[in-house]
């Protein structure tokens, strides 16, 4: 399988519970490499424009206003298949649906406090990272 790369965010309930070191554990572990991580608190006009695609749903003002709440650790992961692999360390979106051991199942509060964030395809991941990070703060 190709090497690839992931767009992930550590998301506000997980850094506001001291979470961010748990949580870069379990990626390790399951052979992600974490190539570019940054710390930053997103404006809601930012946030805003990161789940665009979520506009017309009806979580989404409330998904929003979460995301700007505290800060975030915005990462790129790399390895094989990173990409399906992030998601399965991750868990289902509902954490009552996720497999044990899942950073959701271990970590979210709810729903939408699920504690982290990976793209979803290539596409996506391609178009999330070049959001965050320039070709320079990616260090494989
Ligand atoms: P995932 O993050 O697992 O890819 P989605 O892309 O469907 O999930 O949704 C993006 C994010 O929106 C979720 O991670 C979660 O924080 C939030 N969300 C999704 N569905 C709901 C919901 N029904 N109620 C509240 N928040 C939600």
């Amino acid at each position: 399988m190709a090497i690839e790369r992931t767009l992930s965010i550590i998301k506000p309930d997980a850094t506001r519970r001291n979470l961010t070191g748990k949580i870069n554990a379990k990626f390790e572990e399951a052979g992600l490499r974490i190539v570019a991580q940054k710390r930053i608190r997103l404006s809601l006009e930012q946030a805003g424009k990161f789940y665009e695609v979520h506009k017309d749903r009806p979580f989404y003002g409330e998904l929003c206003e979460f995301m700007a709440s505290e800060p975030v650790v915005v990462q790129v992961l790399e390895g094989e298949g990173a990409i399906a692999k992030n998601r399965e360390v991750m868990g289902a979106t509902n954490p009552a649906n996720a497999a044990d051991g899942t950073i959701r199942k271990e970590f979210a509060l709810s729903m939408g406090e699920n504690s982290v964030h990976g793209s979803d395809a290539p596409e996506t991941a391609a178009v999330e990272i070049a959001y965050f990070f320039s070709g320079l703060e990616l260090v494989g």
